[in-house]
């Protein structure tokens, strides 16, 4: 046991220490009665606040980015940097013309309390009104505009039980670990319920972090990275401009998993164009076989209008790839994969098979037998399934067996004029709804 205020000395003024004792609501006599490690965690505490104390920016009430991963539809959503650090990847339009900033640690453990607080207020009214509804819509309408987002995350995140957070925006792991450490720390003893924590990360990112560091953060909760691979082949890289080669995509990959967090990489059927379909495949395939990632998404290239691949489009300067191009490839990529053990999941609306998921190894055939049916097929019948697919009727090949959904699937056909010659260049605008 030590003496905080002797540890400190003059650096810890009266008022600091208040301010302390207020943001973690505890009593004065616990903080003058600190661990020595403790003491430290709380100088680093003080020392962030003074450095938040001197820059311009206040706070501006809670803050939501703009987009998480589908597997994060429960979890709260938590933004620590706003945009993202890199923007340049030629097939990304969501934060063109966005300013990336890192939030203040203060400003981030704020909103944290904001949740804390709406999370006992919402609880509160549950257990203690005789009509908890009405005591929660009194609640809503008297907060300001910023609180009203703090309260919905609060509510929505109550309602899926509490158990998941997502850190947002694009690369979260730009920060300096310490901080993020500490927001960890925070996040983790406002809600010592909470069972995963995760974040997007570029593979640029986490390749520069020392591994104590990532140690620190997997100690401190950080549970499960999301990487956008999107591919691992070095002249798709170069070309789309993701910033960061083949090499890279491994040993970050390599180091979240020595880490013992969680492994999420992204695969992009498609990023290759015509000209690269195979080597899309395949050295993505054998970059993930030297990872071993917990999980593999497929999430199929759509390409955004304001974008630079769209203009490289235009010029011809790319050729994208029609859907049953892209089953060839996705074939191609899901039997190049060997000796891992991760789960697969295709869960996002841009794909053509949804029943694409499974356990590697013994799910393999499972995944690859839809995919080697289509490709099987007459070429009117796989018509028909990428327009019922593609117009959210089917959501597997097997519901080209529904007589009813095969029939709300040729009524599409018909109403969208779509022909064997034109279907490409259909679905190219289709998926466009979906970005
Ligand atoms: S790193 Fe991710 S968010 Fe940033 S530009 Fe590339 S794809 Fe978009």
């Amino acid at each position: 046991m030590s003496d905080v205020k002797t540890l400190l000395g003059k650096r810890c003024p009266e008022e600091k220490i208040n301010n302390i004792r207020a943001y973690h609501d505890v009593p004065r006599s616990a903080i003058i009665k600190l661990k020595v490690n403790e003491a430290y965690f709380l100088i680093y505490n003080i020392t962030c606040m003074h450095r938040q104390s001197q820059s311009n920016e206040e706070y501006q009430g809670f803050e939501l980015g703009p987009i998480r991963p589908p597997s994060e539809a429960n979890s709260l959503l938590l933004r620590i940097t706003r945009n993202c650090p890199w923007n340049k990847c030629k097939f990304c339009g969501l934060y063109t013309g966005e300013r990336f900033s890192i939030r203040s640690v203060e400003h981030v453990c704020e909103d944290i309390d904001h949740v804390r607080y709406f999370v006992d207020e919402i609880h509160q009214a549950i257990h203690s009104s005789k009509d908890p509804k009405r005591t929660i819509a009194n609640l809503q309408v008297s907060l300001s505009s910023a609180d009203q987002l703090a309260f919905h995350s609060a509510l929505n995140w109550l309602r899926a039980g509490m158990k998941s957070v997502f850190l947002q925006d694009a690369n979260t792991l730009v920060m300096k670990p310490r901080d993020l450490v500490f927001i960890l720390k925070h996040l983790r003893s406002r809600f010592p319920q909470i069972e995963r924590v995760t974040s997007y990360a570029r593979s640029h990112s986490v390749a520069r972090i020392n591994d104590a560091d990532i140690a620190d953060l997997a100690a401190a909760g950080l549970n499960r990275i999301h990487i956008g691979m999107e591919s691992a082949c070095n002249e798709v890289l170069d070309f789309i401009k993701k910033g960061v080669d083949k090499q890279t995509h491994i040993l970050a990959g390599q180091k979240v998993k020595k880490a013992g967090i969680e492994l999420s990489e992204y695969f992009m059927p498609g990023l290759g164009g015509k000209s690269l379909s195979r080597e899309n495949a395949v050295e993505s395939a054998d970059a993930l076989n030297q990872i071993d990632p917990d999980f593999i998404r497929i999430r199929t290239l759509a390409i955004p209008e304001m974008t630079e691949l769209n203009v490289d489009v235009e010029n011809e300067n790319f050729k994208p790839l029609g859907d049953r191009e892209l089953a060839e490839e996705l074939l191609l990529f899901l039997e190049s994969l060997q000796n891992i053990h991760s789960m697969v999941k295709s869960d996002h609306i841009l794909n053509l098979f949804q029943e694409v998921e499974g356990q590697l190894p013994q799910d393999r055939e499972k995944m690859i037998s839809p995919i080697k049916v289509f490709l099987g097929m007459q070429p009117q019948e796989q018509l028909l399934y990428i327009v019922g697919r593609r117009t959210g009727v089917f959501m597997n090949l097997s519901d080209l067996n529904d007589t009813m959904l095969r029939k709300h699937a040729e009524k599409a056909l018909i109403a969208h004029h779509v022909t064997l010659q034109n279907v490409d260049k259909w679905v190219s605008e289709m998926v466009k709804r979906f970005i």
